[in-house]
């Protein structure tokens, strides 16, 4: 019998179009002889595109409105193996659509409700892998409230860190709303952009010297894997959103030209985090690494990393000889596997 897939994509984050090319991919790949795959968008007001639309919106790329409310469509999504919720950011990639998902009993491809969560929360990963013993830049949390009522309080904070350094929205991705701040009048401009999008907002140190960024794929549940390391290059002050998605402005390098012993190091780092942060299914683990100190700092988690063909996390686990179209059918696998 062939397994029914649902796959969900678009969402309400900046990272709407992000997803809808992922899931582009992740469609043409699931083998049709074992999958029977329904997508469905949601547009970035958050309600589920009816077949019609959907198709319309994968083939713009873009869904702005339209839909139903969710709760009104979960129950048709009853009846299907597993869910593929190819969704980053918040209302996707952070838990919300994992707790519904979890209520209407139907199993899912990636992490739960916590390692959803504590993962898209950049303040909330920090703390729990800090105490996991994993190296991290130095960070501060400021919230909305505070910046609007005590700015000069925040103001003091960010210059414990010293110049320059990085202002995020806690619950963000793509590099959405952040910003590198060169010096103390460039702050307020950057926090009021990270604020207009998060509640909560980290402020990060820089490492002293320009760090390379190196990232490892995990698949898995309870006995994940690490693929070999991946390493990103470009020419921009960082990676960008426009750097992300402009064709020809970042390249890979799989595996990452870095000694043994140190991408030993991010692999093992990266497995003790998706174990700390209870993650399941897959991850994509970036890290910083400080050659001229050998540094290695932990990044980020991304439960639900780029997903196109061509995106990080695929190609580094075909370095390790899987497939895209067997990866994404060990994921399915991975997501009806009793835990
Ligand atoms: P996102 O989840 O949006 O990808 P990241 O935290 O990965 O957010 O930040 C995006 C990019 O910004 C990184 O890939 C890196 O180029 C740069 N960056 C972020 N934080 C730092 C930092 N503390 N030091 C140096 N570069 C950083
Ligand atoms: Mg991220
Ligand atoms: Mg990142």
């Amino acid at each position: 019998m062939k397994k029914r897939i649902l796959l969900l994509a678009g969402g309400q984050s900046g990272e709407h179009e992000v997803s809808l090319m992922s899931a582009r991919s992740v469609l043409g790949a699931l083998p049709r002889d074992q999958f029977d795959v329904t997508p469905v968008v949601i547009s970035k007001q958050g309600r589920w595109l009816p077949p019609t639309e959907t198709q319309r919106a994968l083939e713009s790329g873009e869904a702005a409105t339209g839909g139903d409310l969710v709760l009104h469509r979960v129950a048709s999504a009853e009846g299907y193996d597993a869910v593929f919720p190819l969704l980053h950011g918040p209302m996707g990639e952070d838990g919300t659509v994992q707790g519904l998902l979890t209520l209407a009993g139907i199993p899912f491809v990636g992490s739960g409700v916590l390692g959803s969560s504590v993962s898209m929360d950049k303040v909330m990963t920090k703390q729990v892998l800090a105490s996991a013993g994993i190296a991290q830049v130095e960070w501060r949390l400021a919230v909305r409230r505070e910046w609007q009522q005590t700015p000069d309080a925040v103001r003091a904070r960010a210059a414990e860190l010293g110049f320059p350094l990085f202002v995020k929205p806690a619950n963000l991705g793509s590099s959405v709303g952040i910003s590198k701040v060169g010096t103390p009048d460039e702050l307020d401009g950057a926090l009021n952009l990270a604020f207009g999008l998060d509640r909560r907002v980290i402020l990060e140190a820089m490492t002293s010297h320009k760090p390379r960024e190196v990232e490892v794929g995990i698949l898995g549940n309870d006995a994940p894997i690490a693929s070999p390391v991946g390493e990103l290059r470009f020419d921009a002050e960082f990676y960008d959103y426009e750097t992300k998605y402009t064709e020809g402005r970042a390249t890979m390098h799989i595996p990452a030209p870095l000694p043994p012993e140190v991408a030993a190091r991010v692999q093992a780092a990266a497995l003790t985090a998706f174990r700390a942060l209870d993650c399941a299914g897959l991850a994509r683990v970036d890290f910083f690494y400080v050659e001229e100190t050998g540094e290695l700092l932990l990044n980020e988690v991304n439960t639900m990393p780029g997903f196109t063909t061509t995106s990080m996390y695929p190609k580094l686990f075909e370095a390790a000889g899987l497939s895209y179209s067997e990866l994404v059918t060990r994921l399915v696998g991975l997501a009806l596997e009793e835990r």
